[in-house]
């Protein structure tokens, strides 16, 4: 069935990149969508809190940041597997300026989110998720992102899905919690690579700590 676009509209909660992580094995790899919009608001008929996303040619015209009045039309995503957003391919976008709010001191940063090659510039940490979701979800600098797990790679359609929070932000932060290590199956039974702290440590080692 055609699902037509969906109108919306509400007030950004937060902003935060939107990336995909393709896993497999020990290999991993990252898809740079865009940024994730966080809104109260209604869509449709319905009223409550949605994530809507958009790309970066999008955020670069409108700076996106917690605060704005936002509202578009919008179809569901396909495969809610492949993104954390529940809708995409945003039109009729109009993006008000941002009430003002007291400027709390971060953490967590809020205000718009830099271009996504600072993302992948900077490297990220695994997140602990209960971190994330008390604490880190407003932040520019975290990400849940949708991972696939590709099994086996002489048989692509061996796939599995789940999501992964990191975050991007000064590796100073007294937020910081990093959870648990994480674990990626492999093609044989019992096959297992643990993603341990020097993989997060390798990505990050460029930034002071303050950075
Ligand atoms: S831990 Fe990371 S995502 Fe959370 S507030 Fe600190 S910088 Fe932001």
């Amino acid at each position: 069935m055609l699902v037509g676009k969906i109108p919306w509209q509400g007030v950004l909660l937060s902003v935060q990149p939107r990336i995909r992580l393709t896993r497999s094995f020990d290999q991993r790899s990252h898809t740079y969508l865009g940024y994730a919009l966080k809104v109260s608001g209604r869509i449709g008929s319905e009223a409550r809190e949605f994530l809507v996303g958009v790309g970066q040619g999008a955020h670069t015209k409108h700076h996106f940041r917690a605060g704005n009045a936002v509202s578009g039309d919008a179809l569901p995503v396909p495969d809610p597997r492949l993104e954390t957003v529940e809708f995409y391919k945003v039109s009729n976008l109009k993006v008000g300026l941002p009430e003002p709010e007291d400027e709390a001191t971060p953490p967590p940063w809020r205000g718009a989110p830099p271009p996504l090659a600072v993302y992948r510039e900077r490297g990220h940490r695994r997140l602990a998720a209960r971190t994330f979701q008390q604490k880190c979800w407003s932040c520019v600098w975290g990400c849940r992102m949708p991972v696939e797990m590709i099994i086996d790679q002489w048989n692509p359609s061996r796939r599995r899905y789940r999501t992964e929070t990191f975050c991007y932000g000064p590796l100073s932060c007294p937020l910081y919690q990093s959870g648990p290590v994480r674990t990626v199956p492999g093609r044989r039974r019992g096959m297992t690579y643990t993603e341990e702290g020097w993989v997060d440590d390798e990505a990050t080692s460029h930034r002071r700590p303050e950075e």
